[in-house]
């Protein structure tokens, strides 16, 4: 397993659509191990693969582990890892849900985003099956996030311009000052 380096916006590969995988073979299966090794490391609980650069539709998720919502929360953490490669999502409710979002991509960025509360995903999992699953709370919050990467979109294009700009500038002001 190996740490990934991770792209940072504005970097515009943030804006292309990833492609879809063929086939979930070995080569996948060690993007799927690196890429959780990856978003471990940065305490993240959702990665997708155009976050390190590669312009797949795959995306990792680990809501209890290293996160530090789950540290807040005073708990250990497991890992629980989920791999979802061509992930789709087939049904969404009417109910909607707001959640403090951030994002691996915008270090030190949260800003409130409001997507429907649960919606239903299907995907092939780590050995290639397919699998369907009903998300709601963080989860389906953090499901949305990372699908809405491999569409070329971020958190950010779902506020406000003037919040948006808010955020682009604060990053823009956090890299200068790191480098
Ligand atoms: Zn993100």
């Amino acid at each position: 397993m190996a740490i990934l380096p991770l792209i940072y916006s504005p970097d515009p590969l943030l804006k292309k659509i990833s492609e879809p995988v063929a086939e979930v073979n070995d080569e996948i299966r060690q993007l799927l191990d690196d890429m959780v090794e990856t978003m471990h490391d940065r305490q993240g609980i959702g990665l997708a693969a155009v976050q390190v650069g590669v312009l797949k539709r795959i995306l990792v998720m680990d809501l209890g582990y290293g996160s530090k919502r789950y540290a807040e929360a005073g708990g250990e953490g497991e890992s629980n890892p989920i791999h979802m490669v061509n992930p789709e999502i087939v049904a969404s409710s009417d109910e909607e849900n707001i959640y403090e979002e951030g994002c691996l991509s915008f270090p030190g960025q949260f800003a409130e985003v409001i997507r429907p509360k649960m919606v239903t995903i299907e995907y092939l999992d780590y050995d290639g099956n397919k699998q369907r699953v009903d998300c709601d709370e963080l989860l389906s919050t953090c499901v949305q996030h990372e699908i809405d990467h491999l569409n070329g979109i971020t958190f950010v294009d779902h506020l406000s311009r003037v919040k948006r700009n808010m955020i682009l500038k604060k990053l823009e002001k956090q890299f200068k000052h790191n480098m």
